[in-house]
């Protein structure tokens, strides 16, 4: 699809299923949630746009989709491109470090434990284990919240 083509689409009929039929915007706003580069009159209508997602009954179900299936162009859910591809990237990370986080506390626990005793700072023991001190942190967490539940 080309700019000039996405450009007359109404953003909720790139969207699929049911939930677009609860959509905030019309066919009649497509330029507000397209706009194109970084002038005064694109910003306006991106502020515009952003209105409307404010008060869309279906903003969650459309930024989901828009996230999944990697929208880059537009408002779509509330965000510009810019936005959800930032959220994307927090997203992901976030993964990783959970993740790196639960692969320390099945497999590396005891080593993780010891690196503590030995009274190593974050950033030590992060680079004792190779990951990074936030999932280091995670990880301490983790052990925090497990002891308030043993206590309990
Ligand atoms: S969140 Fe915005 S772009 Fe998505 S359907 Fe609602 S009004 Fe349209």
């Amino acid at each position: 699809m080309n700019a000039t083509t996405r450009r007359a689409t109404k953003p909720a009929a790139l969207l699929g299923d049911d939930w677009r039929t609860r959509a905030g915007c019309t066919r009649n706003e497509a330029e507000l949630f397209f706009p194109i580069g970084g002038s005064k009159t694109a910003r306006s209508q991106t502020k515009k746009a952003k209105q409307i997602c404010a008060g869309c009954p279906v903003r969650t179900e459309c930024l989901e989709w828009a996230l999944e299936n990697r929208q880059d162009e537009g408002v779509l859910g509330g965000l510009t491109e810019d936005e959800r591809r930032a959220l994307h990237r927090r997203r992901r990370r976030f993964a990783f470090q959970r993740k790196a986080c639960q692969h320390i506390l099945t497999n590396r626990l005891e080593e993780f434990l010891e690196l503590r005793a030995r009274g190593l700072e974050l950033l030590e023991i992060a680079t004792e284990l190779g990951t990074n001190v936030q999932t280091v942190n995670n990880v301490i967490e983790q052990l925090d919240a497990r002891q308030e539940v043993d206590a309990a």
